[in-house]
């Protein structure tokens, strides 16, 4: 895909510095728009930590957390433990849930927390 229509789909211009990325609900799919620093200085974009991690979708328990409020818009992304995450994601988690995310997972009322903790013991 060329690098316009990725700006088109996230739907904003390329940032010098920054990464951004929509998750496109329709599509179930995550699209990175890389910054200009990222595409100067990464001869071959699929080795950016972004890719990578847009390689593992968002849709494991821990990151779905963060993206199930934040679908179809433009976000800026973090990596986070190899996972793709909406920037101001975790600063809106308490400091209970920053603790223990299973907090976060009953709050927001998602239900899949024995499954959480299945997968941070793997890790
Ligand atoms: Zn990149």
């Amino acid at each position: 895909m060329d690098a316009t229509s990725v700006e088109r789909i996230v739907g904003r211009r390329r940032h010098p510095t920054l990464h951004f990325g929509r998750a496109v609900s329709a599509e179930e799919r995550v699209y990175v728009l890389h910054s200009e620093e990222c595409r100067s200085s990464t001869p071959d974009l699929r080795d950016c930590e972004y890719s990578i991690a847009q390689d593992r979708g968002i849709d494991a328990f821990y990151p779905w957390l963060f993206w199930s409020t934040r679908q179809d818009r433009a976000v800026e992304l973090r990596v986070k433990r190899g996972w793709l995450i909406p920037m101001h994601a975790v600063a809106e988690l308490t400091p209970e849930e920053r603790r223990d995310p299973l907090a976060a997972y009953r709050r927001h009322g998602l239900g899949v927390w024995p499954q959480l903790l299945e997968n941070e013991g793997e890790q």
